[in-house]
């Protein structure tokens, strides 16, 4: 130190103090509360042990640096070789490598469909424990986990492929599928002149013979938004004379060559920047259909309702990974001589994220058990048929609810860190991470419109109306405001809702479901500020829950410290 100087270090202008130590080193599993009781209700009898230890790696600071580095290093595409070959590779930074390494593992792809794999619910809290973690590295794993119950239209396909996507193991290799240890696949459906519109498909498809994989056919087209495509082979769908159909497009053919796949250029998105997401066109490339020709509509809105449900857990997860840093945050942070916690306006405005975290994650598995239920063959009948109805109503329900306010929710949560949680810095600045990815749950596998128009399409799918009155029948006499939400409900779902309050019917049935959800996997305290702040008129700004609600009770049940 410089004798004559009153400074505590040579140069120094000040000490660091009041910023916020690394949430890092944290059990993802055993701190969140809400998720806990979730799976206990969805699951009963689950041994957590694997989620505990899924917990705790997601939330170790080794596989957070993994995350930073993913994202901060997003990967390049490589058209040709040295020398002019076509090769059309997408290389990855390493820590890509080993998160997607660490979620195949975990089993969050096409593990739940093979015999001895995880339950959806369970494989759903897994998902939204990595998501925390990282989401970029789940969209190959959603998409794998969508493709695999489609691959069943080609027995075949199903035989020679089925294992190797549900493989606990993980090759990135770039070789014929059939030589690894193990695959992922992608989804390409969406093309420059329509997404959401699948039956305006240009790409075309042309017989070409037949073989051990079945019908082989050539494609000669393009996909706007292909993500993941370093995939080992994609679900496309390309127009045959009949319509839309299916195929199964490999990278690799059999006879060892590159199939003819060209990747046109990597997307520069505004999040999701660790997954790749591409514009392709096939050249004359070789697929094999999957399904009957002209099937391809209904085969997409099968898988699109696994990949949504992923995006509704997604979302959940994101919420709830937002929510732990500003609690994180708000125990640390000193203002006016006060931690942030202990600030009255503050503990409002958390609250309410935690209760829309916990709604979330709520319906969230819920429709997770529906696919577990209805996929059960060992069920009753009647109960398969049961939730088989709820998996359809309540996949775009949550889809639209859940992501819809995700990205007002990151927006609070943000705020919550004040200036810091604007900053990314070197990748280290996760909320502003999560800020960038929100929207994107919100917008991919269809977005907020086509959710609220196909959930009036599901209302035709079956007596929809006694359904919700069994699925809500234990919340019945729980709170006035719910009981009078529900009726409501079920007048709109017996009279029919009109096309333009689609969305107003969308958010409210899912609030109902998420309220009558919350009366038997929560707290009473978190039931009735649920209902409170919901239910009587709709939710706006966070931060605005009325007087009596006990604010304390939600904050310790959200692990505020
Ligand atoms: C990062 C990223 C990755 C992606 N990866 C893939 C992938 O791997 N594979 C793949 O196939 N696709 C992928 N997509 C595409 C994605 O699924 C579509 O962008 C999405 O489904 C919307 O389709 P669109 O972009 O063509 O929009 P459009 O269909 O043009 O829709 C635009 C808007 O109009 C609304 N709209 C459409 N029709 C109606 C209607 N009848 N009434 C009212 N409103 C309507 C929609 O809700 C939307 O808000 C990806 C997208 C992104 C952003």
């Amino acid at each position: 130190m410089n004798a004559a100087s009153p400074l505590p270090g040579h140069g120094a202008t000040h000490a660091v103090f009041n910023q916020v130590p690394a949430f890092a080193d944290v059990n993802l599993f055993e701190a969140d509360a809400a998720l806990r009781d979730a799976v206990t209700f969805n699951a009963p009898g689950l041994h957590t042990g694997a989620l505990a230890a899924l917990g705790e790696r997601a939330g170790s600071a080794a596989l957070q640096r993994h995350a930073r580095l993913a994202n901060l290093h997003g990967p390049v595409l490589h058209t040709h070789d040295r020398v002019g070959h076509r090769v059309d590779e997408v290389e990855f930074h390493p820590s890509y490598h080993v998160l997607l390494g660490a979620a195949l593992r975990e089993r969050l792809h096409g593990a739940p469909w093979a015999p001895g794999g995880p339950g959806h619910v369970e494989r759903a809290a897994g998902f939204l424990l990595f998501t925390q973690l990282e989401p970029s590295v789940l969209c190959p794993v959603s998409m794998t986990y969508a493709v695999t119950p489609a691959l069943r239209a080609n027995p075949a396909l199903q035989q020679a492929f089925g294992g190797l996507l549900a493989s606990a193991d993980y090759d990135p290799s770039f070789k014929l599928a059939s030589a690894k240890s193990a695959i992922t696949m992608g989804m390409g459906m969406t093309e420059k002149q329509g997404g959401s519109d699948v039956r305006a498909n240009t790409t075309r498809a042309v017989h070409d013979g037949s073989d051990v994989w079945g019908e082989r056919y050539r494609v000669l087209g393009h996909k706007w938004f292909m993500s993941a495509p370093m995939s080992d082979a994609f679900l496309v769908v390309a127009q045959t004379a009949a319509g839309p159909t299916c195929f199964f497009l490999p990278r690799w053919l059999p006879d060892g060559t590159l199939n003819a796949m060209r990747i046109q250029r990597l997307k520069h998105k505004l999040g999701n920047h660790a997954n790749a997401s591409s514009e392709v066109e096939f050249v004359d490339a070789f697929a094999w259909r999957v399904g009957e020709e002209g099937r391809g509509l209904p085969q997409i809105l099968a898988m699109g309702a696994l990949t949504r449900l992923d995006c509704a857990l997604g979302t959940a997860g994101l919420m709830r990974g937002a929510l732990a840093l500003a609690l994180h945050h708000a125990a640390h942070r000193m203002a006016f001589g006060k931690r942030l916690a202990e600030q009255a306006l503050m503990r409002n405005v958390l609250a309410d994220l935690a209760l829309e975290s916990e709604a979330a994650t709520a319906l969230a598995l819920r429709v997770a058990r529906a696919v577990d239920r209805s996929e059960d063959a060992g069920a009753p009948v009647a109960e398969r048929e049961h939730e088989a109805l709820l998996r359809r109503v309540l996949t775009p329900a949550a889809k639209y609810w859940v992501c819809k306010r995700g990205s007002h929710f990151a927006q609070e949560a943000m705020e919550c860190l004040g200036g810091n949680g604007y900053v990314e810095g070197e990748g280290e600045g996760v909320m502003a991470r999560i800020y960038r990815e929100m929207p994107l749950n919100s917008i991919w596998e269809g977005a907020g419109n086509i959710m609220a128009l196909d959930l009036l399409r599901a209302l035709r799918s079956g007596p929809v109306a006694a359904a919700l009155q069994r699925e809500t029948q234990a919340a019945r006499g729980a709170h006035p405001l719910l009981d009078r939400a529900l009726a409501r409900l079920l007048v709109r779902v017996e009279d029919g809702v009109d096309e333009t309050a689609a969305r107003r019917f969308a958010r409210d049935l899912a609030l109902a479901v998420q309220a009558s959800l919350l009366a038997q996997t929560a707290p009473a305290s978190v039931f009735a500020a649920f209902c409170d702040s919901r239910l009587d008129g709709a939710p706006d700004a966070f931060g605005q829950l009325p007087a009596g609600i006990d604010v304390d009770a939600v904050l310790g049940r959200a692990g505020l410290q």
